[in-house]
């Protein structure tokens, strides 16, 4: 399969910002100043609160619901957590999974993210899988070490069928939220090297058909530059997607190839 073939993916992350009424305002602003997307993916992922009233604001529109999180058991005494299925009800098509201040903030390990991804899978909800590097590790060369590992480590109950169901972002921790994007060049060397390892895994075409995001400090002016590597498919965007001008400007600069 060729690059052509999958979809740009350009997904929100609005972490911890938004009310459910802020979130409302914000998308109904997109929802005019975007219009039809064509051949694209746009994910919003509001927090908790605010998915059922912004999935609703949604409806009708190219775009579609993701959540930033999630626990992997069904129900039961976990005070605080939400199931995939609770999702799921609320309308959510995707969840980010292993955002790095999930792991580095609150400590989250391979495991538990490989957990919450076969929650998600099991749910019908397709994993956005966040896997990335620290400062300290890239200065080590540590990078590529870094991403094998969380990677297999997430994906070891994932069946070649289930793959491509999976959307990969690969987000250097210390490119988010500081300014300090990637280089082009940076994140298609990382992105390839996943497709490699999802080829020695899962064979050439299922890796071909796996979508594979940069994230970190991706604007309106530097996502066409990322889009145009070969091996990257979209962008997850924090910062720049809390604003309807500069979220709607960045996508479509991404769809003019
Ligand atoms: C993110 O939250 O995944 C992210 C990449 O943030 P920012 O775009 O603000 O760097």
């Amino acid at each position: 399969m060729m690059k052509e073939m999958r979809k740009i993916i350009i997904g929100a992350n609005w972490k911890m910002n938004k009310t459910p009424q802020e979130g409302v305002e914000l998308v109904s602003e997109l929802k005019e100043q975007l219009g039809a997307l064509g051949d694209m993916e746009v994910v919003i992922c509001p927090p908790y609160p605010a998915l059922l009233p912004v999935g609703a604001e949604l409806s009708g529109t190219d775009m579609v619901l993701g959540a930033q999180n999630l626990y992997w058991e069904k129900e039961g005494a976990y005070t605080g957590e939400v199931s995939p299925g609770m999702l799921k009800a609320c309308g959510c098509e995707y969840v980010i999974i292993g955002h790095s201040e999930r792991r580095h903030v609150f400590g989250e390990t391979d495991d538990e993210v490989a957990k919450k991804v076969r929650a998600a899978l099991d749910e019908g909800l397709k994993p956005i899988l966040c896997v990335g590097e620290l400062l300290e590790e890239r200065e080590a060369g540590k990078t590529e070490a870094v991403v094998k590992r969380q990677l297999e480590a997430a994906l070891a109950e994932v069946s070649a069928e289930e793959v491509s169901e999976i959307v990969i972002a690969y987000e250097p921790v210390w490119a988010i939220g500081t300014g300090k994007a990637s280089t082009a060049d940076d994140a298609q060397r990382v992105a390839h090297f996943i497709r490699q390892l999802l080829a020695k895994g899962y064979g050439n075409e299922k890796a071909e058909a796996v979508r594979i995001q940069y994230g970190g400090s991706v604007k309106p002016d530097n996502v066409r530059a990322f889009l145009e590597q070969p091996d990257v498919d979209g962008a997850l965007v924090g910062g720049a997607s809390l604003k309807a001008a500069v979220f709607a400007e960045l996508v479509k600069n991404s769809r003019e190839g």
